[in-house]
């Protein structure tokens, strides 16, 4: 593109509520006739090679390309705070709820992804409190046809998941309870619960970390019977995410970041989780 001029897409929207850059993205792509994503940002002159991927900060320069700039910084604040809860905003594992799939494809023709759907350690859909689906985008076209859902293996349980991401003022609080929740659905996987725990090693964890074992096994006992671990040290607690979780990278990120977030960051991030529940997923869509 010619500096100086200005390129505006034919079809144009704003993103719904609490969905991803990408998702939206990827709907203005294909809405304005492009095969996918990348070729959009290709030819628009986004990325310089065809088969880059997009980064999380791309969707600020597709929404130049739009007339309406109205919704830009309620939306940027929105991403940068549910940002602290998601590990990777350019995620190519997609989290789908199959039961908002179905309403959004009744009601609006097409589905998107939703950020809540992608927060570290939520399993559910806070809505519709069912598991999450994972699916593998190709090239991130997937809006118009069913992706064959396989719900994730686990008993997930969307109450506890809210009541524990509200605890990002408090990081050593939100280890632990993450911890805590993850072993409750290990052991639910196998019939049973956390009082079926009496000892350290009747806690389900990784094979692979086994032989790595020290004193492990009896800090997780503690955070199993609610006692405090006081889990400070960083590799501590980087073994133990690797022992209980496929992802521990994830959780891993979670961590990091907060420990060097200021106060005021988490108490955001609680008002958006509040809204969850209400505003954001009432349906009313204000931004259409
Ligand atoms: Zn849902």
């Amino acid at each position: 593109m010619k500096e100086g001029m200005m390129m505006l897409l034919p079809v144009q929207f704003r993103p719904f509520n609490d969905e991803m850059p990408l998702s939206w993205m990827q709907r203005m792509a294909l809405a304005n006739g492009f095969d996918d994503l990348r070729e959009m940002m290709h030819i628009i002159g986004i990325i310089s090679k065809p088969y880059d991927y997009p980064s999380s900060d791309h969707w600020k320069d597709v929404a130049k390309m739009l007339y309406d700039q109205e919704w830009i910084k309620s939306y940027q604040d929105e991403v940068k705070k549910a940002s602290l809860l998601i590990d990777n905003m350019i995620t190519k594992k997609i989290y789908i709820c199959p039961q908002c799939l179905n309403e959004e494809l009744q009601q609006y023709g097409q589905f998107y992804y939703h950020m809540q759907h992608h927060y570290i350690g939520a399993h559910t859909c806070w809505k519709h409190h069912c598991n999450l689906a994972s699916i593998d985008p190709i090239d991130y076209l997937i809006f118009e046809k069913d992706p064959h859902l396989q719900p994730d293996r686990g008993i997930y349980d969307p109450n506890k998941e809210q009541q524990i991401l509200s605890l990002v003022d408090d990081p050593e609080m939100l280890f632990e309870e993450l911890i805590r929740y993850q072993i409750w659905i290990l052991m639910k996987q196998t019939d049973k619960n956390l009082d079926d725990i009496n000892q350290p090693s009747d806690i389900p964890l990784n094979a692979e970390y086994m032989d790595r074992f020290d004193d492990v096994p009896e800090l997780l006992f503690d955070v199993v019977k609610g006692k405090h671990a006081h889990i400070k040290d960083e590799a501590t607690k980087t073994y133990i995410f690797k022992c209980l979780f496929d992802d521990y990278h994830s959780y891993i990120h979670l961590i990091d970041r907060l420990k060097n977030r200021k106060r005021p960051a988490y108490i955001d991030l609680m008002d958006i989780l509040a809204m969850k529940g209400s505003v954001l997923y009432a349906h009313q869509d204000k931004r259409l």
